[in-house]
């Protein structure tokens, strides 16, 4: 630490930290126009610089890049500063346009803030405008380069922060502008963070253009409905509606936001949202009454479970749901419903990777909070693709591999962005990553790159791992996926000598390969190398879907009650038949595949689908059809007619993110509040409905009079969230475990030990042969940046980027079948079953394999992939 006086307070600040980053530590504020903490310090607008004297000289610098020294006295207001600040912004103004008033940006521009806190009033120079045409080509964006001031904070978090360098400053001097290559439109991943960053005019939001400005705006904290990181969002609206939307710098995301959270959110206005009931009367869905269609929900379910049995009625439920909803959710099916089988497929992938976590560590979550990537000295990314899955943690492989100078090992069969940092690339088929993660431990192990005494101190079950890992070799490892084992070898020294070194992996619906292994090998790998309960270390598991991590903890399983018994162990069911007040079921329910299966073979009877679109997005989608077809009754409850909810009896619309409360918990395990911005009307919200359904079906005493007395009773049962309140959360929110009102939860996990005093080492699994069996060509189904599930294909904004689903090969196996770049192909897998849609030649995709993304339902993608079968084999040829 080194200690500074600023305008006569006294600070200390880590040593490194800039003059400005201790004047802010001290409360003393000092002006800036080019500065911003997510970003290396520029120096460019000169506003901040302040008078310091040290060993008896005094000198005027910038704050922003010098280091506060030991002993420093510094001065941020003193006549001489401020004549130099008056100066550039003067300087400023010459080329500034001063159309205050029409500027969209007025009242929100800092240049505007200070040219009137300096009180600058006329200019001792002449004007010397800029004529630069306005730029509205690019998606959400308008550029307006009279009005830059050339701080060059949108080009530096293109690069430093997105890793996109897409824009640059190009010409020289007064002509200097901020563009792309040759001024085309932009084509990067639109996360919008040059438009939020901009502190004037010159880059931004086009919905804004005309409509408001962000001061007039009414604001709303909530957090992101899309992926699982849990970003802060601000929603700005204007008369009832949203108009814009933006992060805290404060917030756990640092004010980053992709394009999902920044322009996604129209789908809550789309014409396709449903705001009335239907109910299925001969043999069509019609409108109805909220009160005919709750009435007739719960005559329909009474009906089969009077006549079959609770065990014939199963439910599906969803990522989506916020904890509170989950929680009613699984109180209600198992309560009042009757039965045991309750699961959420969107799950499958992301539970079987927490459940390789669970056994071993003691949480089945992520170890670390995400802002420590950053910090790490090498990531193993394994199966995960970042920047097309989750944008926001691939800033911080970005920021770790750049300014941290990290390396990236990335296992896995996409040649995704981030293999163009620095570190390896590993190309394995999907489903293979265990086996390379288990060839490094080999390695480690065989070369003693740990230290043992420590390790049997902390993990017990070293002998039955180094047993198990004998099959694995780099040597042979390496041949069979086709690597070279000094590639393996060099994987495991990087990592296993690394001081800080995270693994991250990725979870997505249809990705039924290996996970469970491959996240055993993970906690293996972590536990004997040491690389976990540390800052900047541990297991990161990266759910598809906002909720992933809270329908783990709430229990949206066959086997469990909220609260960790996803451990496969049904526990302290007499605790919650005494607050819930009825008997639960004691047998192991149906998962979401078996459900499917058991509708097909008339077993069960009735299904509640609650915010999931398993037509859409579970393999094997014909079987899934013919299951609904069979059904007696089925119950949908969602935002919009699915293809799921085609089969229906019942359709009852939903409240979306924006218009209901409750909480979400991030991937890593940050509990954190949904707050209601708009009223669309017509609609309820899942809690609702689940209450005004038991009370129907003769359980009235399943009632909430909202969320946060949901949680308070979460808080009562579910040892992780024991000391969440509402009140607690704040803006932030609070990452689990926090068993008590005086804890405030944890960012690392096994910090001071394993809950069980020592945590398992799990044994590898023998070499499946079906993973490596890859030959010919493969489908990998992908997720892409601009969609999420099937419900962004409802937001304009993003339909308007990414309309249509398009496959990538590689080049080379394109000219071998004869296919042009851009055609229409047919994709037949090896059950004959095809889809059809356009294919364009991509570097991601390696030889073998052809990469079609989910989203789209016309497309029917699911019908080619079957449960438990990672490698699709296909057959593409032309249309
Ligand atoms: Fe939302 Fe995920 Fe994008 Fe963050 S990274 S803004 S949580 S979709």
């Amino acid at each position: 630490m080194v200690t500074l006086t600023i305008d006569g307070i006294e600070v200390s600040v880590e040593r490194g930290a800039s003059i400005l980053e201790a004047a802010q530590k001290a409360g003393v504020r000092i002006p800036t126009l080019c500065h911003d903490k997510r970003l290396i310090p520029y120096g460019a607008c000169r506003l901040c610089v302040v008078e310091v004297t040290q060993r008896g000289r005094t000198r005027t610098m910038p704050a922003c890049f010098n280091p506060a020294r030991e002993g420093m006295v510094v001065v941020t207001q003193s006549p001489k500063l401020i004549k130099s600040r008056r100066m550039q912004l003067m300087l400023l103004l010459r080329s500034h346009p001063l159309l205050c008033p029409s500027c969209d940006a007025a009242g929100n521009c800092k240049l505007q803030e200070l040219v009137h806190e300096y009180e600058i009033e006329g200019l001792p120079f002449d004007r010397e405008p800029r004529y630069f045409s306005v730029d509205n080509d690019s998606h959400f964006i308008r550029f307006n380069m009279n009005l830059c001031i050339r701080c060059g904070m949108c080009v530096r978090i293109c690069d430093e922060v997105q890793g996109q360098r897409e824009l640059s400053f190009v010409n020289r001097g007064i002509l200097t502008e901020v563009s792309t290559d040759f001024g085309r439109p932009l084509d990067c991943e639109f996360c919008g963070q040059c438009a939020d960053i901009c502190p004037v005019g010159a880059i931004k939001s086009k919905w804004l253009v005309g409509t408001g400005r962000v001061f007039e705006l009414k604001k709303t904290e909530t957090t992101c409905s899309f992926c699982s990181l849990g970003c802060s969002l601000t929603l700005g609206q204007k008369e009832g509606k949203i108009v814009w939307v933006s992060s805290r710098p404060e917030s756990p995301n640092e004010g980053n936001l992709c394009v999902k959270g920044r322009y996604g959110w129209p789908y809550v206005y789309s014409e396709q949202r449903l705001t009335t009931p239907l109910i299925k009367k001969d043999g069509i869905l019609q409108e109805a009454g909220w009160d005919d269609a709750l009435k007739y929900v719960a005559e329909g379910f009474n009906r089969i479970k009077n006549q079959f049995g609770p065990g014939s009625l199963a439910a599906l439920g969803s990522e989506r749901l916020t904890n509170e909803e989950a929680y009613v959710f699984n109180r209600f099916v198992r309560t009042v419903l009757g039965t045991p089988h309750l699961d959420h497929a969107g799950g499958y992938a992301y539970r079987s990777l927490v459940n390789g976590l669970g056994p071993a560590l003691g949480f089945p979550a992520t170890t670390n909070s995400l802002r420590e990537l950053r910090k790490a000295d090498l990531i193993l990314l394994l199966g995960a693709d970042l920047h097309e899955t989750h944008p926001v943690a691939k800033n911080e492989v970005i920021l770790a591999t750049g300014r941290h100078k990290a390396r990236a090992i990335i296992v896995g069969p996409v040649q995704t962005k981030l293999t163009e940092r620095p570190g390896l690339f590993l190309p394995v088929p999907p489903g293979a990553e265990y086996m390379v993660a288990n060839s490094m431990l080999h390695v480690i192990i065989n070369d003693n790159l740990y230290d043992k005494a420590a390790l049997n101190l902390r993990a017990e079950g070293l002998e039955d791992l180094i047993d198990s890992l004998q099959s694995y070799s780099p040597e042979h490892v390496g041949k069979v996926l086709g690597l070279g084992p000094s590639t393996i070898r060099q994987a495991a020294l990087a990592y296993g000598q690394a001081r800080n070194a995270a693994i991250v992996m990725v979870a997505g619906m249809n990705r039924t390969g290996n996970e469970l292994e491959a996240a055993q090998a993970a906690s293996n790998l972590a536990l004997v190398t040491g690389h976990i309960g540390r800052e900047a270390n541990g297991i990161y598991i990266l759910g598809e879907k906002a909720n992933a991590q809270g329908a783990i903890d709430m229990g949206l399983s066959p086997w469990a009650l909220p609260g960790f018994a996803s451990l496969e162990v049904p526990t302290d069911r007499e605790r919650f038949e005494s607050v819930w007040g009825s008997p639960i079921p004691a047998e192991r329910g149906l998962s979401a595949q078996g459900i499917i299966d058991q509708a097909l073979s008339k077993d069960v009877k009735g299904i509640y689908v609650v915010g999931e679109n398993p037509v859409d997005t579970y393999p094997d989608r014909l079987q899934t059809e013919k299951a609904f077809e069979a059904l007696d009754f089925l119950v949908v409850q969602d935002l919009f007619l699915t293809s799921t909810a085609k089969y229906a009896d019942a359709v009852l619309p939903v409240a979306s993110f924006a218009e209901k409360s409750g909480t979400y918990t991030s991937a890593d395990r940050r509990i954190q509040r949904l707050r209601p911005s708009i009223n669309i009307g017509g609609v309820k919200t899942d809690l609702e409905i689940f209450t005004a359904l038991a009370a129907l079906m003769g359980k009235p005493s399943l009632t909430y009079n909202g969320p946060e007395q949901v949680m308070k009773e979460i808080a009562k049962l579910v040892m992780p969230y024991g000391g969440i309140t509402y009140g607690r959360l704040g803006e932030n929110g609070i990452p689990w475990p926090c068993v008590d009102s005086e804890d405030t939860g944890k960012e690392i996990l096994y910090e001071g030990g394993f809950p069980g005093g020592k945590a398992n080492l799990t044994p590898a699994p023998p070499i499946h042969p079906k993973d490596v069996e890859a030959t010919g060509l493969n489908l990998i189904v992908s997720t892409l940046k601009f969609h999420s599930g099937s419900m962004s294909v409802h937001s304009a904004s993003l339909m308007s980027v990414c309309p249509e689903p398009v496959a990538e090969m590689n080049a080379a196996d394109l000219a071998n079948l004869g296919i042009t770049d851009g055609a229409m192909v047919k994709i037949t897998n090896s059950y004959g079953v095809s889809v059809r849609m356009k294919v364009k030649a991509s570097d991601r995709a390696m030889q073998g394999y052809v990469i079609a993304p989910q989203h789209f339902s016309a497309t029917k993608l699911n019908a080619l992939t079957m449960w438990d079968e990672p490698i699709v084999r296909v057959q593409v040829e032309k249309a």
